[in-house]
């Protein structure tokens, strides 16, 4: 194994430790491709499953694969119009099965996550019986602090150039701490404990996935 690998495996060793006291799972994965056959292989046929955006859940290609089979999907890509996107929003909160990236993981094990519309953070939260966390080791940080830092001066300026928003920190790269209209760091969630042993399951990730 590569020095870059055996250090992302025993971080991640230590990071699941401290998971394990938050009831939180977690499991490491050297490759995207198998993050995704695990959560492949922890979803049954008949299930209902719903995703977060997430460029991580994306580089997965889990999402198409999951649409190929017997399974209720609930893919707000799909929504006919933004009645439908709402309805979605509400629906996946009785889902089985739910996917989603997380913005940063703590060494010590704490979820966090910056949101605008809040459908995901609320959903990692509650409903959904099992959420699957994708999370590449770039987005490991040693505290909340830095968790905060890497959202909003590395990871929210290229997600706003993508999504097209008109922010401070669409055109100079760094947070400018707004309340624009397009303000996609509205609400932030820091995840340090799961009262549902084993609801929320951590994978990750030995690559750089996301921003
Ligand atoms: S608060 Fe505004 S300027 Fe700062 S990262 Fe978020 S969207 Fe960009």
């Amino acid at each position: 194994m590569d020095p870059l690998g055996q250090s992302y495996e025993h971080k991640a060793g230590t990071i699941i430790q401290n998971l394990k006291k938050r009831q939180i799972a977690g499991v490491y994965v050297p490759s995207a491709d198998q993050a995704r056959e695990y959560i492949l292989s922890g979803i049954p046929d008949g299930a209902t499953v719903s995703w977060g955006g997430s460029m991580t859940v994306d580089a997965l290609g889990v999402k198409q694969e999951l649409a190929a089979r017997n399974l209720t999907c609930l893919d707000r890509a799909l929504a006919a119009d933004d009645q439908e996107v709402q309805a979605i929003y509400r629906q996946a909160f009785s889902a089985d099965f739910y996917l989603t990236g997380s913005n940063a993981i703590t060494i010590d094990g704490k979820l966090v996550n910056v949101d605008a519309t809040g459908n995901r953070v609320a959903a990692l939260i509650f409903g959904p019986k099992k959420v699957f966390v994708c999370v590449g080791m770039n987005k490991v940080v040693s505290n909340e602090q830095e968790a905060i830092s890497r959202v909003r001066d590395q990871a929210a300026p290229p997600n706003v150039n993508r999504l097209g928003m008109k922010t401070p920190c669409a055109t100079t790269g760094v947070c400018g701490h707004c309340h624009s209209v397009d303000c996609i760091c509205c609400q932030t969630v820091i995840t340090r404990h799961s009262r549902q042993k084993g609801r929320i399951e951590v994978i990750l990730i030995g690559e750089a996935l996301g921003y």
